[in-house]
């Protein structure tokens, strides 16, 4: 059985389990994930232990060529619309629909709305409810299986093989967006498809802001984050590297090094069985350590696959234990106001017996 047959089987499993009749798949990266399409228009339905795969005209090569384990249908009317129809019509074979699922995380109010009318056209009101789901293909896709693992850690390397190139332009003339620019192209020109997520330069008090984005100020003295990743073969990477432009003082190799350290503390700490917030918590235990706790402003890390930010979430409170194949990043930062801010982020493999770092690229202080 291919990776794309079993995916959809245990999500029909999963169907079974929860008594739904039919379901309607909505969210790009969870078609992705079932049955490969890589484009940006189209619906996979289930009904009755069939699938069909629904997509517009300008993606009828592209869906023969990629969706696999579902019958494609390439209509004028809007994948949802057809969607609706041919569930319609399952009823009408007297396959039950009375229980349809509905992703409640990604369908807009319109979409359920639009559907709803598009059901009752043929199938009165009182014979059907939307259920709506959360997480039904998400619970899988958080568990990574080998063919995934192989391109995580390709999108890993891929980012890691142009960092000392983005090191090379770092120049304190040049300008953060300058600097992103060269990353980006860097990266393209080494084989990315895209960005990840929007570059982040951050220099000097610039690197305070967890979320800062490049401008056309020049890099200048002091730390620079610099935040990226790329997609490769469908999945993201994610990695962070803080250097220091100019002559780092005392007290900025004192803020380098406890991040550091806590980086480390919370890469040790993941393995499976762990609680998600344990290991944030070791992390965070280094920094109170070096009271700086209170400028980590954000959770420790996230999970990364089809999409940037996945499940699991590594903050307080998160109560899920990490398990094998989970594929998430650890990435502490310390952020003071109005001077700067250190981060440093990895992307971690869960194994059977602890972790793996995925990404290769070093940690110690760089000064340019
Ligand atoms: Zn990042
Ligand atoms: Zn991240």
């Amino acid at each position: 059985m291919n990776n794309f047959a079993r995916r959809l089987t245990q999500v029909e499993r999963h169907l079974e389990a929860q008594r739904l009749d039919a379901f309607i798949v909505t969210h790009l990266a969870n078609i992705r994930y079932l049955c490969g399409f890589s484009g940006s228009s189209g619906v996979l339905a289930f009904s009755g232990g069939e699938r069909r795969f629904f997509t517009d005209g300008r993606y009828t090569e592209q869906a023969r060529t990629e969706v696999q384990g579902a019958p494609v249908r390439v209509s004028s009317l809007p994948p949802l619309v057809h969607a609706a129809q041919w569930i319609a019509g399952r009823e009408k074979r007297s396959r039950s629909v009375s229980r349809t699922g509905i992703e409640a995380e990604h369908a807009t109010l319109a979409m359920q709305t639009r559907f709803v009318s598009e059901l009752q056209r043929t199938v009165p009101r009182s014979r059907f409810r939307i259920i709506q789901t959360t997480g039904a293909v998400e619970q899988f896709r958080i568990r990574k299986d080998a063919e995934e693992i192989k391109r995580i850690r390709k999108a890993a390397d891929l980012a890691s093989s142009i960092f000392p190139g983005v090191i090379r332009a770092l120049d304190p003339r040049i300008t953060e967006n300058d600097l992103a620019a060269e990353l980006e192209h860097l990266a393209r020109r080494a084989g990315a498809e895209k960005m990840s997520f929007e570059t982040i330069v951050a220099a000097g008090r610039h690197s305070a802001l967890p979320h800062a984005r490049p401008t056309r100020e020049r890099v200048g003295r002091g730390f620079v984050v610099l935040d990226y990743g790329v997609i490769l073969g469908g999945y993201c990477s994610d990695m962070t590297r803080t250097v220091y432009a100019g002559r780092a003082d005392k007290k900025a190799r004192e803020v380098y090094s406890a991040v550091l350290e806590a980086q480390l503390a919370g890469v040790s700490a993941v393995g499976p069985g762990v609680k998600a917030q344990d290991v944030d918590a070791a992390a965070r235990k280094v920094l109170r350590k070096h009271k700086l706790d209170k400028y980590f402003t954000h959770s420790l890390g996230h999970g990364v696959g089809i999409e940037i930010h996945e499940a699991p979430r590594l903050a307080k409170g998160q109560t899920q234990r990490l398990e094998a194949g989970m594929v998430i990043t650890i990435e502490p930062g310390v952020y003071i106001p109005g001077k700067g801010g250190v981060r440093i982020e990895d992307m971690v493999l869960v194994t059977d017996t602890g972790h793996e770092v995925l990404t290769p690229t070093p940690k110690e202080l760089l000064l340019r």
